[in-house]
Order: C-alpha cells, then structure tokens, then sequence
C-alpha cells in the first residue's frame, strides 16, 4: 500500500512526532510503501493513503490539494487543523478551513497533536479493507482508567468529559487542563455538562472553551 503524508501550513506536529520517533518509524515502514513525505521530497506521487496535515489557508492550496490527494483511494485528515480549520479551543481568526472542503475526506482524525499509534492503526485498518476504528469515548474515560487527579474536582477548568478521547489524556498526565483539542465527543450534552458544574469550579473559563464546541456542532 502506497501512503503519503501531506503538509499544508501547520507545523506539522502529528507527522513529525511520528517520524522522529525511531521505533514509529519503523513501524511504519514495515507496513507500508511510504511515497511522499514532503520534508525530505518535493514532488509528490500518486498514493492509495494520503495522510493530509493542516488547515486549507487558499485557493492556491485547495488547487494543490486537488491534484495530488484528490486521486487517492482513502483521503485521511490529520489532526485537528485538516479536520476543523484550527484547533479548538482556539476560535478561528482566519479564514482557515478544513481540507473536507477541497477533497473528500474517508477518515478524521482530530488531535493536537494526533498519536503515532493512532496513524499506524489507521494503515492497518485501511490495508485489510477495513473502516478505522476511530475513539469514541471522552478525554475522562483514559483518565479515569489511568488514575490521573481529576482536574476539575480541583476547580480547574478541564473540559475532558466533553472532548473525545484517544489522546490517552496527555494533558490531564502532566497537570494541565483538558482544552478540547480533538472536539466535542459525539453525543456529548452541553447543558447536562455545565448543569453538572458547582461554584467550585471556572464556569467561565469552561463555558468560554466550549464556545468553539458550540461552532463545530453546527458544522
Ligand atoms: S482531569 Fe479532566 S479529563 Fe481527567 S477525569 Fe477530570 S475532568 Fe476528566
Ligand atoms: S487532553 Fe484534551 S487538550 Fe490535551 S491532547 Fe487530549 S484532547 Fe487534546
């Protein structure tokens, strides 16, 4: 299976920490043909899996985008960027979009950044003919199962019950607030999650964080 990895304007954080990590790579390299990489090779090829990074920032990229992903069998949005336009809770200043605009999209896979093994699973996946399993649950459920200190029973204003998960809570891990970097999690109850809230608690951070949710559900 032919896969390329695409960049638009983002740094690219899901891409490289996948490449920069030696074991990964390796991984990687076992399991496919890898055809472009757009750091180490300019002129892309036609691919079956086209890994696509970073928000579509102009016509001239959509155009780009076009011909060279738009021919591969499986068009896959990589991080939060190639599937929002930005990453939340950051609302959107520019015009950014995501790339489902330009070209259509098979698989999306939110995160800032998105898990190597998480990409690898998708090759997987796609190789057996197979639909990606993508995580479905809250940033809360790996937490909780991890046993990391609940921020928010701190009063901090950690908004993981309302985020898709499959992270493996890697902000809560280090102490830092969940700020719903891979969206709201589908089915996810706004007004059930701030009724749940006490005084204890940053209401207003949490609702401010939660706007961008309020965005990306009515697309
Ligand atoms: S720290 Fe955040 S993600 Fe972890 S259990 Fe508490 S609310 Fe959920
Ligand atoms: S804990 Fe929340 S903000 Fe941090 S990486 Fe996971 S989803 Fe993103």
């Amino acid at each position: 299976m032919k896969v390329g990895f695409f960049l638009l304007e983002s740094d690219g954080c899901s891409t490289t920490a996948l490449f920069y990590n030696s074991e990964m790579f390796k991984k990687l390299d076992a399991m496919c043909s890898l055809e472009v990489f757009p750091m180490i090779q300019e002129e892309p090829k036609e691919v079956d899996v086209a890994f696509v990074e970073g928000a579509l920032m102009c016509e001239d990229q959509k155009r780009i985008l076009k011909k060279y992903v738009g021919k591969a069998k499986h068009i896959v949005a990589l991080g939060s960027e190639a599937c929002f336009g930005f990453v939340p809770p950051k609302q959107q200043k520019n015009k950014s979009q995501a790339i489902s605009v330009s070209v259509p999209v098979s698989v999306a896979l939110p995160g800032h950044p998105v898990l190597g093994e998480e990409i690898l699973d998708v090759i997987a996946c796609l190789k057996k003919g197979k639909t990606p399993l993508i995580y479905k649950k809250p940033v809360c459920y790996q937490c909780t199962l991890r046993e990391y200190d609940c921020l928010l029973m701190k009063g901090l204003p950690c908004i993981g019950s309302a985020t898709l998960g499959g992270c493996e809570a890697l902000c809560p891990a280090k102490g830092i607030v969940c700020t719903g970097c891979r969206g709201p999690v589908k089915g996810m109850n706004l007004k059930a999650f701030t009724q749940c809230l006490t005084e204890k608690e940053d209401i207003t951070a949490i609702e401010e964080a939660l706007k961008t949710f309020a965005v990306l559900n009515n697309g």
